[in-house]
């Protein structure tokens, strides 16, 4: 059980003053994992292993701040949509009277990822409004509340504004991952 130590190498911190040293474990079932140590005090407080490469600790938390960012306000969006557009997203909706129309409905309106046999397993023994407000939380979560916003063409100006400044923290969420992924593979 639990991992057994299987070698140590050593090598040169970036400065070159100091060292790094990798700790290799493997497990009954041959599964292995590194560990890393930083010996350099001063490269220790610049650089973190992240990805499986060391990396400068200021590009992993311009890569790091971003995607919290979006994630945080996506989080207080959701919730928000989920109290505030419930009732449209339903209205929208309502006048459908089967379960096939209304999955054909929301396809045509949001372009919708669930494939017909796991809609028809979801809404098993549903009425026609479970049904369509059971679906409002998977496309909230599988869409994101500004898409389903934009579907559903809310006129509602809190989830207009917030959706507008959650896809403006999408959008440097991306540039960041882009930067990173780029500075990664120098
Ligand atoms: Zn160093």
């Amino acid at each position: 059980m639990g991992y057994e130590l299987m070698g140590t190498t050593e090598k040169a911190c970036p400065c070159g003053k100091s060292l790094i040293i990798e700790s290799r474990y493997m497990d009954d079932w041959n599964r292995t994992k590194s560990d890393y140590e930083m010996v350099c005090e001063t490269c220790r407080s610049e650089y973190t292993h992240q990805e499986g490469q060391w990396v400068k600790l200021v590009d992993w938390q311009k890569k790091a701040v971003a995607v919290q960012r979006y994630n945080t306000k996506r989080l207080s969006v959701e919730k928000l949509a989920a109290e505030e557009l419930a009732d449209e997203w339903y209205q929208h909706f309502a006048h459908i009277k089967t379960k096939k129309g209304f999955y054909n409905a929301m396809a045509e309106d949001t372009g919708a990822g669930l494939t017909i046999s796991r809609f028809n397993k979801e809404v098993a023994g549903k009425s026609m409004e479970e049904t369509i407000k059971l679906l409002f939380g998977e496309m909230l979560r599988s869409w994101g509340p500004e898409v389903v916003a934009e579907k559903i063409s809310s006129k509602n100006e809190k989830i207009i504004a917030e959706s507008e400044s959650l896809k403006k923290l999408f959008a440097e969420k991306r540039a960041a991952e882009i930067e990173w992924y780029k500075m990664l593979r120098r």
